[in-house]
């Protein structure tokens, strides 16, 4: 063989090597960050003219740079949402790299977004919502939010063109992820936020929309729901607020990104009642669904207003849109052209495991947050702020500053022991700062949490 094939392979059979041991390995430390400066002077120059060669770059990947993450997937990261993908998945996701796979249309992509649908089936059966529904994957909770907004809006236009001009108002509440006012800020739409961050109800979102003045109706298109919130697990009253929307007349979009991996969880599914009345869903796989990163979903009750929405038109495309093509587009129903099949690795986990695993998986993080909840409760200085919903749990240290969580959270992540990070809960006109435990891995143990929670004492 070539010299230079014989350094490929080596290569080749090196990163394979490093990536086994890193999805086998379970004992690892949660890394840490290091200033930029401080990562430049452990592995000088890298981006040379020359190049400094793929063993002395993947070895000071090994050494300085990949310590310096907190790898998401830790039993004891339970900050943010953080991720658990299947060894099953991260592998697919090197096939999916090496396949080189567009996946915009089906003409150059057709095997690739055939798995994507197969798995898209199951997400869209978990909801209930009706024949004919159906959705994508996106980059993630972000993007699919900003599709379905957009698309929303183009539908509402499109049906009065008084509206054509008119600047569109959406009502979501304060639980509603940042990512939904940062996307009405992109799609230029003003935004109304009811005052709770606890569960909303169908009569509070009536109470607002009756308060709205006439200029204000005329300009709102939707309401945006959440089937669990972010920061602390809430599902809203999917049933009140859908039949208000089907009265007024508004499209229903549900944020699903966190709490949607639960729709396959027996123990709790009744909780998101209300949900197949939707327009449109947002469930992030990379979230509850154990695929890594990066992969969201938008899900549609038509997806043709999605495609009049999102479809790109340019004279080098219209080859993709041809009889010839005979399939799907994915690139029609969200914002984005080129796309990695990104739903390719859920797919085989699902075939390899299949659905019951993932059932199981999720009833195990919605467990944990059982678990937590009696140690807190038992813990003579600990209290639980509210009853553990979906798989988080927030709590207080009695008598804590919120600079003692603060601290607390940087000690714990110094020792590469554990990232559990704080947050803030509003009760009345108050916040307050308490810390959060957010569930997604089911490797994470009960002892774990005992020996979190021990250093808090
Ligand atoms: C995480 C999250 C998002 C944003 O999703 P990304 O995948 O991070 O873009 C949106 N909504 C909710 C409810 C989330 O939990």
């Amino acid at each position: 063989m070539h010299k230079v094939d014989m350094d490929l392979v080596e290569m080749t059979l090196d990163v394979m090597k490093y990536a086994i041991e890193r999805i086998s390995t379970t004992e690892r430390k949660i890394g840490k960050p290091l200033k930029s400066e401080e990562l430049k002077a452990l592995v000088g120059e890298t981006v040379t003219e020359e190049g400094i060669g793929g063993e002395v770059a993947f070895n000071l990947w090994k050494k300085h740079l990949s310590t310096a993450n907190v790898p998401v997937d830790h039993p004891r990261n339970l900050a943010f949402v953080p991720a658990a993908p299947t060894r099953a998945a991260v592998m697919f996701d090197l096939v999916t790299s090496a396949s080189s796979i567009h996946g915009a249309y089906w003409m150059e992509g057709a095997g690739g977004i055939f798995c994507e649908n197969e798995a898209m089936k199951w997400i869209v059966s978990l909801t209930g919502m009706p024949e004919g529904a159906f959705g994508v994957f996106t980059s993630g909770g972000t993007a699919a939010n900003l599709s379905a907004i957009v698309t929303a809006r183009e539908n509402w236009r499109s049906i009065n063109a008084a509206h054509k001009r008119e600047k569109g108002l959406i009502i979501t509440s304060i639980g509603a992820h940042s990512s939904i006012k940062a996307m009405a800020k992109v799609a230029d739409i003003d935004v109304l936020l009811v005052d709770t961050e606890d569960r909303l109800e169908g009569a509070a979102l009536k109470d607002t929309i009756n308060s709205l003045t006439p200029d204000e109706r005329e300009r709102l298109f939707a309401v945006v729901a959440t089937g669990g919130t972010t920061n602390a697990g809430i599902i809203d009253d999917l049933e009140g607020i859908s039949a208000i929307c089907n009265t007024e007349n508004l499209w229903l979009h549900v944020d699903a990104a966190y709490g949607g991996g639960a729709l396959a969880a027996d123990s709790v599914r009744h909780l998101f009642n209300g949900i197949e009345n939707a327009d449109s869903i947002t469930i992030d796989p990379h979230k509850w669904m154990f695929s890594p990163y990066d992969c969201g979903a938008v899900l549609y009750r038509d997806p043709e207003l999605a495609k009049n929405a999102h479809s790109q038109q340019g004279s080098y495309l219209d080859i993709f849109k041809d009889e010839g093509a005979h399939g799907f587009n994915p690139t029609d129903y969200q914002i984005q052209l080129t796309r990695r099949v990104r739903g390719l690795p859920l797919w085989f986990s699902l075939a390899m495991h299949g659905t019951d695993r993932y059932k199981v998986a999720v009833e195990r993080g919605l467990e944990l947050a059982q678990i937590a909840g009696r140690l807190i409760t038992e813990h003579p200085n600990l209290e639980l702020v509210r009853e553990p919903s979906l798989s988080c749990v927030l709590y207080r240290r009695k008598g804590w500053e919120p600079q003692d969580y603060t601290h607390w959270t940087y000690e714990n992540h110094e020792k590469g022991f554990a990232l559990v990070t704080p947050t803030k809960w509003k009760s009345g006109t108050t916040y307050e700062t308490v810390s959060r435990f957010c569930f997604i891995n089911p490797d994470t143990t009960e002892q774990d949490i005992v020996d979190i929670l021990k250093t808090m004492e």
